[in-house]
């Protein structure tokens, strides 16, 4: 155990040895809520039979067909699955093993479709200051997390980085949020003016943002702008749903909720719910196309692409999203969490905002609610939060860094969609206990 990288910091973590539902058990026995699904992925929490019953029968059957010889069952079945659900014209798929390699893939797609099109002088990315994309050089390269992003700038494609619509601190008071929402998605137009749109390959964005900014989704309005800027200039739209899709947000997708299609969406954490690892890309039609009848495949791949086992989980995971009717929990329970955050720290004197979409809900830690000072960055109270709710028996997602500028605080809560009215009260009577403990 020793030899195993530790993820965060140097110091020795429990084990974990069981889940179930949405607890996790570690190996003295101690008990914690997970209230943020690891980082949005167990959706259908720890133990759920169905997926595991779904695993064991495909490892039984064939567990690996090597896709440059074979599709297989589950990847079909979930392909076709994933297709009946999306949005609009997204209707093909490609199987990956995780966010950052659906990231990457989405990518590599774009700069290829325009390259099948003669138009190889496209090689730049518009992304968004406040927003996480993976961890690969590619993925790396259109995050706005700088500190992230700085040992390795030499070595990451062109993106520039343009605001977030980020209400809470973006929208001036004597501004409509229609108004917000338009004015934030005109950055896009002025960037493409600035570097010239027939240079750039696509705009990257989360539709509701995770990991660096707890849960922000847009304004209305600023999804459909930035769709009619993207169309025309000709550029592409990728959204990343790694975090935010398969039902986390309400709807399978979360761009459902902006009312337009991107030509190009990925997903992954929930999509497998932890069962296994695995990630998907959808793109149009028009898109594979251009590739399918010009150099005839995508110079892309892995060894492990849509691996039966995982492909065999996923299936049974979006099955329960859709026909068994979870998406629609994620929806309703995300209600009550969100009135039970609100009753609870409406008006906590350092919570400045508390934000989201269904299971997906996000409160912003400020030193001071009235000004929307954020704490400073040395008294890490974010570290403090997490540590403190990890010792009540709460898992959740407290981040810290620049958010659009400034340096703040936020805690992500992204429980499983299966969590019961009792189990939401446990969650923020354990925050209660972080917050009394942890913050200044
Ligand atoms: N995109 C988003 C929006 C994410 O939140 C993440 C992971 N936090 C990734 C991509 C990368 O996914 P993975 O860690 O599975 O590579």
């Amino acid at each position: 155990m020793t030899h195993v990288f530790p993820r965060h910091s140097r110091a020795r973590m429990p084990i974990a040895v069981r889940g179930e539902g949405a607890y996790i058990f570690d190996a003295d026995g101690k008990q914690y809520l997970d209230g943020s699904g690891g980082a949005a992925v167990s959706c259908l929490g720890h133990s759920d039979p169905d997926v595991i019953a779904a695993i064991k029968q495909q490892a039984d059957r064939i567990p690996f067909a090597h896709t440059g010889f074979f599709s297989s069952e589950p990847a079909e079945r979930l392909a076709d699955r994933l297709i009946a659900h999306a949005p609009g014209t997204l209707d093909r798929v490609y199987l990956v093993s995780g966010g950052s390699e659906a990231v990457e893939a989405a990518l590599k797609l774009a700069r290829q479709y325009f390259l099948e099109r003669g138009e190889p002088q496209r090689t730049r990315f518009i992304a968004r200051r406040q927003s996480y994309h993976g961890n690969t050089l590619g993925a790396l390269a259109t995050g706005g997390n700088e500190w992230r992003r700085a040992p390795f700038a030499p070595m990451l494609i062109e993106t520039s980085h343009i605001s977030p619509c980020y209400e809470y601190r973006g929208r001036a008071a004597d501004e409509t949020q229609e108004a917000y929402g338009l004015r934030v998605a005109d950055e896009l137009e002025t960037e493409l003016q600035r570097i010239g749109p027939d240079n750039v390959i696509a705009f990257v964005a989360e539709p509701v943002v995770g990991a660096t900014a707890g849960a922000v989704p847009a304004v209305p309005g600023y999804f459909k702008r930035v769709r009619e800027i993207c169309d025309r200039h000709g550029i592409l739209l990728i959204l990343d749903e790694v975090m935010c899709g398969m039902g986390r947000t309400g709807t399978l997708f979360a761009c459902e909720q902006d009312g337009i299609t991107p030509d190009i969406v990925t997903v992954a954490k929930g999509l497998g719910a932890g069962y296994q690892p695995i990630g998907a890309m959808l793109c149009t039609a028009e898109i594979y196309d251009a590739i399918a009848q010009g150099s005839g495949f995508f110079q892309h791949g892995h060894t492990y692409i849509g691996h039966p086992i995982a492909c065999a989980a996923a299936d049974a995971v979006v099955q329960k999203l859709t026909e068994g009717g979870l998406t629609e929990r994620s929806a309703r329970m995300g209600a009550v969490l969100d009135e039970a955050l609100r009753d609870a720290f409406g008006q906590h004197p350092n919570v400045g905002d508390i934000r989201g979409r269904g299971m997906f809900r996000g409160l912003e830690l400020v030193a001071d609610r009235e000004t929307k000072t954020p704490f400073a960055p040395e008294q890490a109270v974010h570290k403090a939060v997490k540590a403190a709710a990890f010792e009540a028996g709460l898992i959740c997602y407290p981040m810290g860094g620049t958010i659009d500028g400034q340096t703040g605080d936020h805690v992500l809560l992204a429980p499983p969609f299966i969590l019961t009215e009792a189990q939401i009260g446990e969650l923020v009577d354990k925050l209660d206990t972080a917050f009394r403990a942890a913050l200044p």
